[in-house]
């Protein structure tokens, strides 16, 4: 974590130090994330697999191994404000190959619901959100798919809560209850202004 030196802020970055100090280490994100992820995290021995196995790694600077470091030490302030963290494709290869049994995609998914409880999400996601607070659909018909199906010889419309908007108060209130709609409107609303 940066250590305040009072430094320009431009210059503060380049001279960020590198080390970690027991108190950068936050055991309550350990517990955090094993509660969410409901995973063996501590049992990380780094042996490098999952890594290995992921189809991300090569593409770019993400390494589910480096975060699952970060969970063992309680790093939470790395973990959860690095980029990376959105870029796992949620594709199961490294906990079908972890040695220790371990699921690191759900660490990851546990990360990411913490980073989101701080207002860190791609703009992705609230958009989803939305999008299926309208419609109950993540991706909604729309006319051109409607022409098309009409084409084929199908319903313009799905059997989903398209045709049956009737269903559209209950998937509100299970996302009000967890108040992800306004929580969505007001980040998007924060960054656009
Ligand atoms: S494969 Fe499992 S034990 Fe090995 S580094 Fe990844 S999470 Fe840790
Ligand atoms: S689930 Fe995520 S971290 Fe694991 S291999 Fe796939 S992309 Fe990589």
């Amino acid at each position: 974590m940066a250590r305040t030196k009072g430094y320009p802020e431009a210059l503060e970055k380049k001279l960020h130090d590198q080390r970690f100090y027991g108190e950068d280490s936050n055991p309550e994100f350990t517990k955090n994330v094993k509660a969410i992820s409901r995973t063996i995290a501590h049992m990380c021995y780094q042996c490098g697999t999952c890594t290995g196995s992921c189809p991300s790694a090569p593409r770019s600077s993400y390494r589910i191994r480096k975060f699952m470091r970060r969970a063992v030490l309680g790093l939470e302030n790395e973990a959860l404000t690095d980029p990376d963290l959105w870029l796992c494709t949620t594709c199961y290869s490294c906990a079908d190959r972890c040695p220790r049994d371990i699921i690191p995609t759900d660490v990851i998914m546990s990360m990411r619901n913490l980073a989101f409880k701080r207002d860190i999400v791609p703009v992705n996601f609230l958009k989803t959100v939305t999008a299926i607070y309208a419609s109950g659909h993540g991706v909604p018909n729309n006319d051109v798919n409607r022409a098309a199906r009409e084409k084929i010889g199908l319903p313009r419309d799905p059997p989903t809560t398209h045709s049956y908007p009737e269903y559209m108060p209950g998937i509100r209130k299970i996302l009000d209850h967890y108040q992800l709609k306004a929580n969505a409107d007001r980040i998007i609303k924060e960054r656009e202004g």
